[in-house]
């Protein structure tokens, strides 16, 4: 199996802004070793950020944020894309609709998704949904999702393991 990262929503908004919280700023440095790792392996690494407009329906439940073009929807600088690193603007929680993350994923090659990021129970379990419907296996990397309290995150790996036949793994078990 081929396998690649998807790195889900590590922008300033969700870690360290409005929806920021501890829990998020405690995985960057992890997100940070599966992507080294990745990299060292010659592993693509894909990202997929929110980047809102204001018509979105989404803003309807969350109000205004991570909208397109501000600070708020760039990745944080401990994780910035490496060089020829493709970042995938999306406008909802699953970043396999109108971007071009899937073609890029085929194109490599690719047939197994390692998934960091957040949140675990909101846009990691979306695009975990969208790419088992697609053909991929999901793995999910413990030590590298978070969410807002630990019984949402726990929850969450239960129900992707259960509707998606997601495998969870641990950091230090990641094989590319
Ligand atoms: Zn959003």
């Amino acid at each position: 199996m081929s396998k690649a990262v998807l790195v889900v929503d590590m922008i300033n908004e969700f870690v360290t802004g409005r929806f920021g919280s501890p829990r998020a700023e405690k995985i960057v440095p992890n997100v940070a070793r599966l992507c080294e790792l990745a990299r060292s392996h010659g592993a693509p690494v894909f990202y997929v950020r929110d980047a809102h407009l204001p018509s979105d329906p989404e803003l309807r439940v969350w109000g205004r944020h991570a909208m397109r073009g501000t600070r708020s929807s760039e990745i944080v600088g401990a994780l910035a894309p490496g060089e020829g690193e493709a970042v995938f603007e999306k406008r909802q929680y699953s970043g396999f609709h109108n971007t071009g993350l899937e073609a890029a994923l085929r194109n490599s090659g690719v047939d197994g998704i390692y998934f960091a990021g957040i949140s675990t129970d909101i846009c990691v379990q979306h695009n975990v949904a969208d790419a088992f419907y697609r053909g991929f296996s999901c793995f999910v990397v413990r030590q590298c999702v978070e969410s807002i309290d630990a019984r949402s995150k726990a929850t969450a790996i239960k129900y992707m393991e259960r509707m998606y036949g997601s495998k969870t793994v641990e950091l230090e078990k990641v094989k590319f």
